[in-house]
């Protein structure tokens, strides 16, 4: 079983923990309702216990007292779950369900960082659901395997993302996927060739304006389509984080 615990013992790898004598973590809260209720924990199981940062330890049960389990650390290890491209999605917030949707799909797919953005036809203004979005991260992580959990920033308007720095922040590319046209992602992969941070913008359900399209472009960012036909805003999410990980990342 695979376990969130933030604070795992130690600086970076080291193999030969166990040499050292016992080292124990707790688990405490939900992650240990989780164990005990859904996986129905048991003294002595094995686990790997993931710290959220890209490390991982793998554990044995030691104890089960009533408000938490003991993981003795048998070995903490690096993670090697990660791509070799570091996506940064920039979703418009969708409405409902939705947004939990591409979340969740996003981590599986391998993005590094999710930032929600508040575009001119977003639907609704929900920022209270960012503990809910963290949270899904975390889940997603856990469940796919992957020992780093995607940050999920607080979210920001589209215009003031675009306006206030030179974007993509850090990133050797970005990609806006507008619905109104623009270059294939074959085309475009011979210029983002080598690149080791894309950022990828999606909109909403009524789409970006023509204005957005063009500010994203002046700031640098790559007018892309996903082919003839209108996707959701769901859809071509998590299409795009596909596309994008095939093309420079490690789906391929
Ligand atoms: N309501 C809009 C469609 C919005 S689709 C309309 O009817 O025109 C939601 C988002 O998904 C878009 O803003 C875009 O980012 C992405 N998207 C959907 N289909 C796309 C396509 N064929 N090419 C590029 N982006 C697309």
């Amino acid at each position: 079983m695979r376990l969130y615990c933030p604070h795992l013992p130690g600086g970076p790898a080291q193999p030969g923990l166990a040499d050292r004598g016992p080292v124990s973590v707790e688990i405490l809260a939900e992650e240990f309702g989780y164990a005990k209720n859904v996986l129905r924990a048991r003294t002595g199981d094995g686990v790997l216990l993931f710290d959220g940062k890209g490390r991982q330890a793998r554990g044995v049960i030691a104890g089960i007292l009533p408000d938490r389990l003991v993981v003795r650390i048998v070995e903490i290890a690096g993670s090697m779950k990660e791509s070799t491209l570091s996506i940064l999605l920039l979703p418009a917030i969708l409405k409902g369900q939705k947004m939990d949707f591409v979340i969740q799909k996003a981590v599986e797919l391998g993005v590094a960082r999710i930032k929600p953005l508040i575009t001119g036809r977003t639907e609704v203004g929900e920022t209270r659901k960012l503990d809910r979005w963290r949270k899904i991260s975390m889940e997603a992580a856990r469940q796919c395997g992957r020992c780093l959990v995607p940050p999920v920033d607080g979210p920001e308007t589209f215009r003031r993302y675009f306006e206030a720095g030179p974007p993509p922040s850090g990133a050797d590319g970005g990609i806006i996927f507008w619905e109104g046209g623009g270059a294939g992602l074959k085309a475009l992969s011979e210029r983002l060739r080598g690149a080791k941070r894309i950022a990828v913008a999606v909109g909403p359900e009524g789409g970006f304006s023509a204005e957005e399209a063009g500010l994203a472009a002046e700031k640098g960012f790559y007018v892309a389509t996903l082919g003839p036909r209108i996707l959701r805003a769901e859809t071509a999410a998590i299409l795009s984080v596909g596309l994008v990980q095939f093309l420079f990342g490690d789906m391929g």
